[in-house]
């Protein structure tokens, strides 16, 4: 039988407290639901004591039907010379009405002494009395076990000697942490062995990240005993983060042959690190492990070609056991066999070795030298091989657009209007819209023109848009870049268009997602 590896979530806690990063209360509520159907059995939803929006949080979390994860706020032990049950935070623990409660309490006799400025004695009654108390009001107490490979360093009989006394007091894990992020893999797998040793209550692992080491520190604790896992989607935490649960996860799964989540909710786990991003705001780091878009991306002729016959040739696992996938990069750099690749991924026939993939390589190599980048736009390259080879359909001609941009007074926002003409077969079709921007203007304008004639345009929206400038040397007169990121409720896409207007970079952009939604349609029917 495989062990269970229990994963603890504290995205929404000490991820929150990373620089950059600020849930609302909405925010952490979706999180919750994307954990739950993760599969992550706890989740730490915030520190009731500690401000308004998370006991905010915890009042609406009880009415999310979540089907795996169960919710833990977190606290601290109680405060020196006030009584367990008149201490503010203690209740604020209490009225969240959380199943778990984590707390925290010193373990580092330097820091008892020091921070707390309390007596080695008196911190230990600190932990029993809060713990006891606690374990009153919730199915379950854990001991996040403060700066505990520092105080063991320093002082291995007191640190161990706090960690008895969670035992004492029933703690249902006790959790190590390395709070700095300073210690290495090999201490921290020594240091657990030892502990194993004298405390029999389960044990988990919270690791930061300070010295790059925190997915290793998780799983050397994993070997050596730990059954807990605490950790954030993504590595988000204060400094340089927390251990990553998108890492921790796969390799303890996939490698290690723990069982932490179902096999078929760990083909999640992509979705669920972009997910998180989104929420947060945060550009999603293409080369993060397991999860980012370019973990399994391949550039070099000699890789594609290899890993096109044998994909493990250059990937640790296969991409789809984590819902990642393998991307055939196409670039200058490219290869015969990266075209013939893609070719493959876009259900194109192409024979190897035909005139047509020297033009598509050609027309590719051209199109990079003006600026226009592939990657990350794989929907214009795919109609540019159809183009190529000659199968494109064309489902509309432009006649002519305009855009106005209007301001009439400094304190008023700017109002866009675009207008267009279309023929579509022998009709012509003539419109106008507004829109919060005139690249919104005139999508809005030429789906609008084109909805009578292509009904499946109405569930098509623009997601998302960024330019980027290309020779950023001319100033203004510079070509830029624009992606365009479209989709409907099955499917996202994305195209790209370069010009020194950046209104007429944006049309061939829109343009582009729009063909391709139309084109994808009628390969679909069986009509192209
Ligand atoms: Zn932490």
């Amino acid at each position: 039988m495989q062990k269970i590896i229990e994963i603890y979530d504290t995205t929404l806690r000490d991820g929150s407290q990373a620089e950059d990063i600020s849930f609302s209360v909405d925010d952490k509520l979706r999180i919750t639901e994307k954990l739950d159907e993760l599969g992550i059995h706890y989740i730490e939803g915030g520190w009731p004591g500690s401000n308004p929006k998370d006991a905010e949080y915890f009042k609406k979390v009880k009415k999310l039907s979540l089907k795996n994860s169960v919710i833990a706020a977190f606290g601290s032990t109680h405060r020196p010379k006030i009584k367990v049950e008149n201490d503010p935070n203690v209740k604020s623990l209490i009225a969240s009405e959380a199943k778990i409660f984590t707390i925290f309490g010193k373990t580092w006799d330097f820091h008892v002494t020091e921070a707390l400025k309390v007596s080695l004695e008196e911190n230990l009654e600190l932990i029993f009395n809060t713990i006891t108390y606690l374990k009153k009001y919730a199915e379950k107490v854990f001991f996040d076990a403060e700066h505990f490979f520092d105080g063991y360093k320093d002082n291995s009989e007191y640190a161990l000697k706090c960690l008895k006394t969670a035992e004492e007091a029933k703690a249902d894990c006790i959790v190590l942490c390395d709070t700095n992020g300073g210690t290495l893999p090999a201490e921290v797998a020594k240091i657990v062995k030892d502990v194993t040793e004298s405390i029999n209550v389960p044990l988990g692992i919270h690791a930061h990240n300070d010295s790059d080491c925190a997915v290793a520190n998780s799983i050397v604790a994993i070997i050596n005993g730990a059954v807990q896992v605490q950790g954030t989607i993504n590595g988000f935490g204060e400094r340089c983060g927390n251990a990553n649960l998108c890492s921790v996860i796969p390799n303890l799964q996939l490698k290690l042959g723990y069982r932490c989540i179902d096999d078929y909710k760990l083909k999640k786990l992509t979705e669920v690190s972009r997910f998180v991003y989104e929420i947060a705001n945060l550009i999603p780091f293409k080369r993060q492990p397991f999860v980012g878009e370019s973990a399994f991306a391949h550039k070099g002729g000699v890789h594609v070609s290899a890993v096109r016959k044998r994909p493990e040739t250059y990937e640790h696992i296969r991409p789809e056991l984590v819902g990642n996938r393998q991307r055939i990069l196409v670039s200058d750099l490219a290869g015969k066999s990266n075209i013939l690749k893609k070719a493959e991924e876009f259900n194109i026939p192409l024979e190897p070795n035909s005139l047509e993939v020297q033009a598509i390589v050609d027309a590719i190599k051209t199109l990079e030298n003006e600026g226009y980048q592939f990657e990350g736009a794989e929907a214009s390259l795919e109609l540019l091989f159809r183009k190529t080879l000659g199968l494109k359909r064309k489902f509309f001609d432009l006649i002519g657009f305009r855009v106005i941009d209007e301001k009439r007074k400094g304190d008023e926002p700017t109002l866009s209007e675009a207008t267009i003409m279309v023929k579509v077969g022998k009709n012509i079709e003539h419109t106008a819209s507004t829109g919060n921007g005139p690249v919104n203007a005139l999508d809005n304008a030429l789906r609008k023109a084109l909805e009578r004639f292509y009904p499946e345009l109405k569930r098509v929206r623009l997601k998302d848009y960024k330019v980027r400038v290309v020779n950023s040397g001319k100033g203004t007169a510079s070509k830029v870049r624009v992606l365009i990121e479209s989709g409907d409720d099955e499917d996202v896409w994305s195209t790209v268009g370069v010009s020194e207007n950046i209104i007429e970079a944006s049309w061939q952009a829109i343009v582009d997602g729009i063909e391709y939604k139309l084109c994808k349609e009628k390969i679909k029917k069986g009509e192209i």
